[in-house]
Formats: C-alpha cells, sequence, structure tokens
C-alpha cells in the first residue's frame, strides 16, 4: 500500500497543539514531511526550544501517524522558531523577537538569580539569549556570571560577553568599580536610553531584562524605554514581600505591559531531617497570583547552592542542573517560554509561526 502525504497529513491534523489550541497542520508546525516505502519522516516546529509540551507532542504525532495504514517507522524530528511579539523596538533596532522584564518590589528577594537561571536555561534549550543587567543599584549579575569586563566595542555599540551560551551586559560593568552609581531624572533617562540603544545584540529570541527593585523612576523609565512582551515579578512569600510585588504588578498593568507571571523564592527550606522549614511564611506567591488573576509560575526553595552559585559565578542550572532548585528553575523557564510564545502567536498581528524556507 502506498502511503501518501496527503494522508499522513490527514492524520497530523488531529493532533492539537495543546497550548495554543489548533491542531499542528493548520499552524504549519509541520515541516519536511518524506515518506520512503513504510517509513514516515517530518519535523514538527515548536514555537519555542524550551516546550514544556514537547515530550507529549511527541507521543501524540507518533500515535497519530500509525494510525496510517502501511505506516512501519516513523522519525520525528524536533525544530524551533520562535515566535515575534510584532513590537516594534526601534530604540533597540535589532532583531529581537521577545523582551522579558524581571521586576520584583524590593531588592534581595533574588530577582537577579532568577533572572540569570532563567536566561541560562533558556540557552540551554537552545534559544538565543540576552540578558541585560539594567538593575542600576545593585547590578550584580557580572558576579553570578563569573564576568568581569566586555569585550572590546563594536565602533559605537558595545559587544556583550558571552557567558554559559548567553550575551550578557551589565549597568556594573559600565561604571569603574567602587563609583556610586547614582542617577537621576534626565540623566538617568538618557543612561537607560544609551544602554538599551547601544548594545550589538544580534539577533534574539529572547532578552531578559533584569530591571530595578521597586517602582520608582528608573524600573519605570526601563520599562517605558522598551516595548515588552511582558513581565515576571519575583516576590518572597512573606506579607510584606507580596504588597511590594503587588505595586510592581500593578506598575506593569498601568503601562500596559502583560504580565507573564509570579514567581515565589525562598519558598522553604529541606532540612536534613526530611521536614521542611517555611522560613518567610507560604504560599503568598499562589495567594498573590490569584487575587490579581496572573499566572503562578512556581516556588523556588532555599538552598545555599543558589548563593554560592550566585558568589562564585556558575549559576545553579550550570552547577546542579539535577538538583530540585535547577528543575524548578528550568520549569519556570519554559512556562514563561510557552507563554510568551502563545501571546506572539494570538496576537492579532503575529503570523502563523515565522515562514521559514
Ligand atoms: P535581587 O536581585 O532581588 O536583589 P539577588 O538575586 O541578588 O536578589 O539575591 C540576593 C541574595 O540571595 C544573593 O546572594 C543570592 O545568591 C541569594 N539567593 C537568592 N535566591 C536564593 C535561594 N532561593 N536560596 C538561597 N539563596 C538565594
Amino acid at each position: 500500500m502506498t502511503i501518501t502525504k496527503e494522508a499522513v497529513l490527514a492524520a497530523l491534523s488531529k493532533v492539537q497543539e495543546p497550548e495554543l489550541h489548533q491542531d499542528l497542520v493548520t499552524l504549519n508546525m509541520i515541516r519536511n514531511l518524506e515518506i520512503a516505502g513504510d517509513k514516515v519522516s517530518f519535523t514538527v516546529m515548536l514555537t519555542t526550544p524550551a516546550c514544556p509540551l514537547r515530550g507529549r507532542i511527541d507521543k501524540e504525532v507518533r500515535e497519530a501517524v500509525m494510525t496510517v495504514p502501511g505506516v512501519k517507522t516513523i522519525e520525528v524530528k524536533m525544530d524551533s522558531d520562535v515566535p515575534n511579539d510584532g513590537r516594534m523596538r526601534g530604540l533597540v533596532n535589532m532583531p529581537i523577537r521577545n523582551a522579558i522584564a524581571v521586576g520584583s518590589g524590593k531588592g534581595g528577594v533574588g530577582k537577579s538569580t532568577v533572572s540569570v537561571n532563567i536566561a541560562v536555561a533558556l540557552a540551554q534549550s537552545g534559544a538565543r539569549v540576552g540578558l541585560m543587567d539594567a538593575d542600576i543599584y545593585g547590578p550584580n549579575t557580572p558576579t553570578m556570571l563569573g564576568v568581569d569586563k566586555l569585550p572590546p566595542p563594536n565602533g559605537q555599540r558595545l559587544v556583550p560577553a558571552d557567558a554559559y551560551g548567553i550575551k550578557m551586559v551589565s549597568m556594573g560593568l559600565l561604571v569603574k568599580p567602587g563609583q556610586p552609581l547614582i542617577w537621576r531624572g534626565p540623566m538617568l533617562n538618557s543612561a537607560i536610553r544609551q544602554f538599551l540603544g547601544d548594545v550589538d545584540w544580534g539577533e534574539l529570541d529572547y532578552l531578559i531584562i533584569d530591571l530595578p527593585p521597586g517602582t520608582g523612576d528608573a524600573a519605570l523609565s526601563l520599562a517605558q524605554a522598551l516595548p515588552l512582551s511582558g513581565a515576571v515579578i519575583v516576590t518572597l512569600p512573606q506579607l510584606v514581600s507580596l504588597e511590594d510585588a503587588s505595586r510592581g504588578l500593578n506598575m506593569f498593568k498601568q503601562l500596559e505591559v502583560p504580565i507573564l507571571g509570579i514567581v515565589e523564592n525562598m519558598s522553604y527550606l529541606d532540612l536534613p531531617d526530611g521536614t521542611r522549614m517555611d522560613i518567610f511564611g507560604s504560599g503568598g506567591g499562589e495567594e498573590l497570583a490569584s487575587a490579581t488573576e496572573t499566572t503562578f509560575l512556581g516556588k523556588i526553595p532555599i538552598d545555599q547552592n543558589i548563593r554560592i552559585g550566585g558568589d562564585t559565578g556558575k549559576p545553579i542550572v550550570v552547577s546542579h542542573p539535577e538538583s530540585a532548585v535547577a528543575k524548578s528553575l528550568q520549569e519556570i523557564s519554559q512556562k514563561i517560554a510557552a507563554k510568551v510564545s502563545v501571546a506572539a502567536m494570538t496576537a492579532s498581528n503575529a503570523l502563523p509561526i515565522n515562514i521559514v524556507e
């Protein structure tokens, strides 16, 4: 019996993309379909290499194609093409497909830790990722990534440093050590615009921006300066931190930046005797997410390896990729990537997946 492409595509059109709720054929996600005797091979073009449902899609396409009479072998390749959020980033003037801000109501809650680890986790999955440390009050991502200087500039443009597969620039690398970072009003605005506009990022799937904490001028100017695909808010589980976080959330809402979700950091500490201690209370992040109708992206426990990794320039997703903390950071990065893709794909101006032929 001859297997036809039409029969295979008809079978594949019964498989839904679980988050976009449309079938893979309509979404133009099936590429390079080949039939050789009783063997069918094709590529599934995902909307992010960090797709959390990759395994499920793989299983469902195989099951669907197996129903086509005559098929004996199936070869499925997974590839990805991250959709562009459709926002014009004139100031940056670079092909950055999605820009994701990470904010927090106050400092010290782990905003930079989350930014660094989700950036590296996305790069580990195969995405092209940039990290802009715009936390002018505490630019500590250079320490967290073991970077102490930028490469020589390319003409007028800053060249990002390469660390664990991501491109990184930090305000901390632009000022002399020990020089206080005091920026006010117009000076702050022009510094930010210059910083945003003068980096040679090249093409990126995701630019992660570590914002200054709070809802002051610096956070506001930055969030306004660059069209953002969305924002992630980091909080601790305790009440005071949640109140700060909800102010941060409101700032983004007022700026009409979509909230991608809330991350609760330092959620608990697992003790060697197997008990769990809620040092900063419990459940606050989830409560805030449900009260504000935003997504709860996940909890990150307290783990001294996070702090050690931060101090020694080796993010935990690199130093202990199998640990519970690294796993939760990887899952959070996947959820963020998936949400950004769904938003880009459902935006009225988006194409049904970038056509690459
Ligand atoms: P922020 O950017 O919000 O100011 P940081 O990411 O710099 O916060 O984190 C503050 C400190 O807490 C750093 O030393 C960091 O290594 C540590 N830290 C952050 N999250 C955790 C965690 N889950 N467990 C242990 N230490 C953490």
